[in-house]
């Protein structure tokens, strides 16, 4: 098997060259699946995992647009149409940067199986562009929008393809995308999800992955007869799921003492409180300023600017039990796990996608702590976005108890499966495991009933 994997990965990166952060995706769930390719040879037979790593299509296109002094700029636009094995193509926009085309074909493999974990009926996709919309107007980030859906609308539809929000891409940009596909199409439809409340929005959206990522570390928690009461979380990031995370954090009486952004990180030994949480909240979705404005705000906390040649992030040397990466990939390193291991962190629940390198996870499971894979972890947000869906489909709006209730639903039927999955694999407690294989299995079926397409 190790023979398969080795041979699996030559054919990936000879494919796919310079798309690291795919070949990571790629690697660590091939290494989980070996377990279920050992029993099941049928899967390798029909080529499943082969074909789950070639995405069905991909969509490259060019977004021009105007800024406000008049000065013309190109971006280049994506989206990935992964898996459509058990529904519509569903997943994020990212406006970052950094985006190429294999980030977005991580995230995209990524998808597929999380979104398989939630039970909803949707595939995996991925898209977005390296936009930065960091110091642009609202109309800047308005006219970047239109120009990436005037081609973007051709490919998606309620039935066919629905993206929704990422790192960059919040409340502002979903009405600006959905606003140019509406005038494109001439019709209302929930292609969109991360909408307004009073235009088909889902109320608990916005919270729905950071509220997850704290009920999945509550679920591991339980298996321990714990909860997070009392405990001491780090959270990275202080975007969409960093701030839900923080707030849920609250609710269920543990503390959280870390945020950060791309210049650095605020430590908060009092512990963030939802006043502070709503300063927050204002600073970064309203005045949309840098995270050090923070400590200069409240007495006691501190700013850290994060020297990118470090080899390590100083956020995750603090003493705490429990860390929430919430910011981006990569994140963790296995310097950090290390720091993060002899601080006594025992629960690593991961918000953002792909947070923790393969070395970092590989230190997590050695050293047999709670750790909940993104794939898994962080599925609340899709799983909530589907639940927009079907509501949009009904016509109808479902109460803030409600989708809470099935959100949490969800979160804890999702470990629950990972933790079964796992344990019938022979690897008790490896949420890693459970969740690729799990998720693997459900496509697996979908694309054995449905033949060679
Ligand atoms: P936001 O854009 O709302 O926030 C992202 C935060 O992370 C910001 O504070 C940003 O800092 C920071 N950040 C982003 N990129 C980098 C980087 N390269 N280095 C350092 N800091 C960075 O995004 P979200 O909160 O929506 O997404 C965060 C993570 O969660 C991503 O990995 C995303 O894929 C994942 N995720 C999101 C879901 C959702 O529903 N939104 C669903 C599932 C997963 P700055 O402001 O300086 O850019």
């Amino acid at each position: 098997m190790e023979k398969y994997v080795s041979d699996l990965m030559a054919g990936v990166k000879a494919k796919n060259p310079g798309e690291s952060e795919f070949h990571q995706a790629v690697q660590e769930v091939a290494e989980s699946l070996t377990l279920v390719l050992d029993r099941e040879p049928r899967y390798r037979k029909a080529k499943i995992l082969e074909r789950i790593i070639e995405p069905e299509r991909v969509i490259m296109f060019r977004a021009a647009w105007q800024d406000d002094k008049g000065e013309l700029h190109v971006n280049r636009g994506f989206r990935i149409q992964m898996n459509s094995a058990i529904g519509p193509y569903k997943g994020g926009l990212r406006f970052h940067p950094s985006v190429n085309l294999g980030i977005l074909k991580f995230l995209a493999f990524e998808q597929v199986f999380k979104n398989a974990l939630t039970t909803l009926p949707m595939g995996g996709g991925k898209g977005g562009s390296d936009f930065d919309p960091h110091g642009r107007s609202d109309a800047e980030v308005m006219r970047f929008c239109q120009a990436f859906m005037c081609e973007l609308f051709r490919h998606i539809g309620p039935d066919t393809d629905v993206p929704a929000g990422d790192i960059g891409v919040g409340a502002r940009e979903i009405g600006f995308l959905f606003g140019m596909y509406k005038k494109l199409k001439d019709e209302f439809t929930g292609v969109m999800t991360g909408k307004g409340l009073t235009w088909g929005g889902s109320v608990i959206r916005p919270e729905a992955t950071g509220y997850g990522a704290v009920y999945f570390a509550d679920e591991m928690l339980k298996t321990r007869k714990e909860d997070l009461k009392g405990k001491t979380a780090l959270v990275s990031g202080a975007g969409n799921v960093a701030q839900y995370t923080v707030e849920k954090l609250i609710t269920l009486g543990a503390k959280p003492v870390t945020l950060s952004d791309s210049t650095g990180y605020i430590y908060d030994e009092q512990g963030i409180d939802r006043d502070k949480l709503m300063f927050v909240m204002d600073l970064k979705n309203n005045r949309r300023g840098r995270i050090s404005e923070y400590a200069d705000k409240f007495k006691g906390a501190v700013f850290t600017k994060v020297d990118p040649k470090l080899d390590y992030n100083p956020l995750w040397n603090h003493k705490a039990e429990c860390a929430f990466p919430s910011a981006t990939q990569n994140e963790i390193n296995g310097k950090d796990a290390t720091n993060l291991l002899r601080n006594g962190c025992y629960v690593v629940s991961e918000g953002a996608n792909m947070p923790s390198t393969i070395d970092a996870v590989n230190q997590f499971l050695d050293a047999k702590i709670l750790f909940g894979p993104g794939k898994a972890a962080n599925a609340g947000g899709v799983a909530t976005s589907g639940l927009e869906m079907a509501q949009n489909s009904m016509r109808i709006r479902w109460t803030r108890e409600e989708v809470d209730a099935r959100l949490f639903n969800i979160m804890k039927n999702i470990h629950d499966v990972c933790y079964r999955t796992a344990e019938k694999y022979g690897t008790p407690g490896n949420y890693v495991n459970g969740a690729n294989i799990a998720g693997f299995t459900k496509v697996a079926e979908a694309m054995l009933d449905q033949g060679l397409v």
